[in-house]
């Protein structure tokens, strides 16, 4: 593992906003860069969308599936800090439905996830930094040269030098307006201009459900994605863990539809599918309402050095999780650089 140091007059405290695997980076970078750094985040752990939920005999991933890597610093990032055995290659198989020619494979890559489940990898990461959770943050405001962050229920949780958000676009919109930053937010438009929503089930069978991929791309108005959490490495489920994820134009339709009605429309239309009749013993439902990026614009971070605030997240490179480590890496990199 790399270490620098820094000579102690460029000592900086800075704050991350949000723990997800772009607010995780950024935390790791800075800090070991000698930069004294804390994170708050407003969920009860950290993760974001690298989400599991637990359930009766374990845990399943709602929301990001795998990831792949095209930067090779990037896997070596989760070596070092998450740790080798905290994430491992997923052997399943992948296929996509098209109206006229039917079931065809995708093409073969290395797709991987966090063992035993998605978060474990950002658990490993938070080790390695100041975590304050359940704390969420309304607005930064100046004093001097600093900032105060302040929390929803008007907490004030101490002054930094500088501060990097990465929350996802709504979110990082809020709290720049609520604390006046009008030339970041401007910013922030474009390339957070198209998230899309998207509502996750996860279903429990004691009988496998016979499916012609282990994770598959329907032809579908209502489902987007279907997969075996059960063939991911590490998990130790009795029978199979099944997760549905509707399509955007689908969530948008039903944003406000009750998580038991989502789970039905999702269920006939996984046995549309399927042919599976079975019925599941035990099931999850998660709402999501920022969960993938279309933009295009794709400017990788937003530094303003002048004001000594950051934005960071998946949103700024591609809408991906390794967008999202990208990002905060080069955010971190441009910060140490004084760009
Ligand atoms: P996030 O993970 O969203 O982290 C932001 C954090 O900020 C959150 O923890 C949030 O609680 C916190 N926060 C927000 N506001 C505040 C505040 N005011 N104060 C304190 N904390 C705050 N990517 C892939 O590569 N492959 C996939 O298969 C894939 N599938 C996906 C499926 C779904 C259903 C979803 C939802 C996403 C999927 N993604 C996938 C996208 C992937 O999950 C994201 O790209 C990545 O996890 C984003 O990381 P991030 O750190 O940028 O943001």
């Amino acid at each position: 593992m790399e270490s620098e140091t820094l000579d102690t007059s460029s000592i900086r405290k800075i704050a991350i906003i949000g723990s997800g695997l772009a607010g995780l980076t950024a935390a790791i970078m800075l800090g070991r860069s000698g930069h004294q750094v804390r994170v708050f985040e407003k969920s009860r752990g950290p993760g974001g969308r690298l989400a599991s939920k637990r359930v009766a005999n374990g845990a399943v991933d709602v929301g990001a599936q795998y990831f792949t890597s095209r930067n090779p610093a990037f896997l070596k990032f989760l070596e070092d800090y998450a740790g080798a055995d905290r994430f491992g290659p997923w052997r399943g198989t992948f296929g996509f439905q098209k109206a006229q020619e039917g079931w065809q494979p995708f093409p073969g890559e290395s797709r991987y996830v966090g063992i035993p489940r998605m978060t474990a990898i950002t658990r490993g990461l938070s080790e390695h930094v100041e975590l304050t959770a359940q704390v969420r943050i309304e607005r930064i405001t100046r004093t001097g040269a600093r900032w105060q962050l302040v929390s929803t229920d008007g907490k004030e949780l101490g002054e930094f030098d500088q501060v990097v958000i990465t929350a996802p676009p709504a979110q990082t919109q809020e709290l720049l307006a609520a604390s006046g930053m009008t030339q970041l937010l401007s910013e922030t438009h474009a390339p957070g201009g198209d998230i899309l929503p998207c509502w996750a089930v996860a279903v429990h069978f004691l009988k496998a459900p016979s499916a012609p991929f282990d994770a598959m791309r329907p032809d579908s108005d209502v489902l987007y994605w279907v997969a075996n959490n059960s063939s991911k490495p590490g998990r130790d489920d009795s029978g199979q863990w099944w997760v549905l994820h509707a399509t955007p134009e689908w969530t948008k339709a039903n944003v406000d539809t009750t998580p038991e009605t989502v789970t039905n429309e999702l269920l006939t239309a996984f046995r549309g599918l399927t042919g599976f009749s079975g019925v599941p013993v035990e099931s999850v439902a998660h709402r999501w309402l920022y969960a993938r990026s279309a933009s295009t614009d794709q400017p990788g971070f937003l530094w303003d050095q002048g004001q000594g605030v950051g934005v960071a997240g998946d949103w700024l490179v591609g809408g991906r999780v390794e967008g999202a480590w990208e990002s905060a890496n080069r955010l971190a990199e441009a910060m140490q650089a004084g760009e």
